[in-house]
């Protein structure tokens, strides 16, 4: 850390402290060369998951939105709270893995999706018709065939 006074590259750190829930630490710090003191603050510098829309716009990824999803998916049935917590989690986690800046929100669909698909072939299809606005009927008996066939 530079000396923001004289630009020396060598400044001693003479008290580090937590502030702010320890979610930030601020360190006090004393420029070698001319002697001017400052403050660093250092925290976690967490990169924002950026959500691409079918049409281009881009906004940043809220985990919040596909929970309220799931649970209006959920919201006639007998599942828990807690099990619709978990399988958000676990659909959150896969997204985050993904380890990329951006992710199409049709992708975030498909895991979504391909998660429901596993633990309950109806909840699949009733997220399938609140979200993907099937065009047609046929769309919506071709989706609950797939599922048949594959149970
Ligand atoms: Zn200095």
């Amino acid at each position: 850390m530079r000396c923001p006074e004289c630009q020396h590259p060598d400044t001693k750190v003479t008290a580090t402290r937590l502030q702010e829930e320890d979610s930030v630490v601020r360190r006090r710090r004393r420029c070698l060369h001319c002697g001017y003191r400052f403050s660093t603050l250092e925290t976690c510098c967490t990169t924002d998951l950026i959500v691409i829309k079918r049409d281009g716009s881009r906004e940043t990824f809220e985990a919040q939105k596909i929970l309220l999803a799931l649970q209006k998916t959920f919201k006639k049935d007998v599942r828990s709270d807690e099990s619709v917590r978990q399988l958000h989690e676990q659909i959150v986690k896969i997204i985050r893995e993904q380890e990329k800046h951006s992710i199409s929100s049709q992708m975030i669909g498909d895991i979504v999706l391909e998660q429901l698909k596993q633990i309950d072939p109806m909840a699949y299809i009733r997220f399938v018709s609140i979200y993907k606005n099937f065009r047609t009927a046929a769309d919506f008996a071709s989706a609950a065939q797939s599922i048949s066939q594959e149970t």
